[in-house]
């Protein structure tokens, strides 16, 4: 199959589809400017996540886990959604997205005016105290406060490597998928365990956009190689209704 003809392939079946998911990771935001994790321009050529985004880091190397979160906070004040942000937000409007589910903690899907989003890893925007849970302030975290409370650590309410994910978000994205037609796989790489499990479990056709996509060859219906913003784009361009 032709780039073309794949596309119009998934257009016909988006058409026909009653229920369409979309489940996006990193590579969704790169053209945000956001950089993403195992790509190989990613952060994680020089930091391995394993070792920053995780409970053992914040607990025993807070400095690291702060400097860290700290740098990825400032730098997502200065990005936004791109146009395939958009473009998703308006298929939920006219009825031909239905639901999405991220592993992005940026927020970008809301706030580019998507209603229906699980984020499966939480948000770098809202913070708590890591050790009594209690509300805590974006300032008082990037000022380094301790918790005004019990003095435990502040940190993002993003899904550290070992935590759970958060239960509601899970059974949603798990719900969805499984009763959906169509899922749309963009900018993942679909090394993490769990949400890597989800595409998985749907009977229906499995689409997956991403730049690097030979790994996944046979385990999808039909793969859409190359960026995310210009894929959703032509998938727009040729979307009736
Ligand atoms: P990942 O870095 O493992 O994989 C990203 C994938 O997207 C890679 O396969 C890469 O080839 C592809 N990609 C990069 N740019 C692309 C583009 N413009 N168009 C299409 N594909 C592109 O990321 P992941 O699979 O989402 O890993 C999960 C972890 O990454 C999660 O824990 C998530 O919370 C975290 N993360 C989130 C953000 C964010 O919120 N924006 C950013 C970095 C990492």
């Amino acid at each position: 199959m032709g780039d073309l003809s794949k596309i119009e392939t998934v257009v016909n079946w988006l058409q026909s589809s009653k229920k369409t998911v979309v489940l996006t990771g990193a590579g969704m935001s790169t053209e945000s400017g956001v950089p993403d994790f195992r790509s190989a321009s990613g952060w994680w050529t020089k930091t391995d996540p394993q070792q920053v985004a995780t409970v053992d880091a914040l607990e025993s190397n807070y400095p690291l886990f702060h400097e860290f979160y700290s740098m990825r906070i400032q730098l997502l004040d200065k990005c936004s959604p791109h146009k395939g942000h958009y473009i998703l937000a308006d298929w939920e409007k006219r009825g031909i997205l239905h639901h999405i589910a991220t592993q992005n903690v940026d927020g970008f899907h809301s706030k580019a005016g998507s209603r229906k989003v699980d984020e499966l890893h939480g948000s770098i925007y809202t913070f708590r105290c890591h050790s009594c849970g209690r509300d805590a302030s974006k300032e008082a975290f990037l000022a380094k406060e301790r918790c005004a409370h019990c003095q435990g650590c502040l940190r993002p309410n993003v899904v550290l490597f070992g935590e759970m994910l958060p239960e509601n978000a899970w059974r949603s994205a798990l719900s969805n998928i499984q009763s959906a037609d169509v899922v749309i796989v963009i900018g993942t790489s679909l090394e993490v365990y769990p949400v890597n499990q989800l595409p998985m479990m749907t009977k229906g056709k499995k689409v997956y956009i991403n730049k690097e996509a030979a790994s996944h060859a046979s385990y999808f219906d039909c793969i859409l190689e190359g960026k995310a913003k210009e894929v959703i784009m032509e998938l727009d361009d040729r979307l009736i209704g």
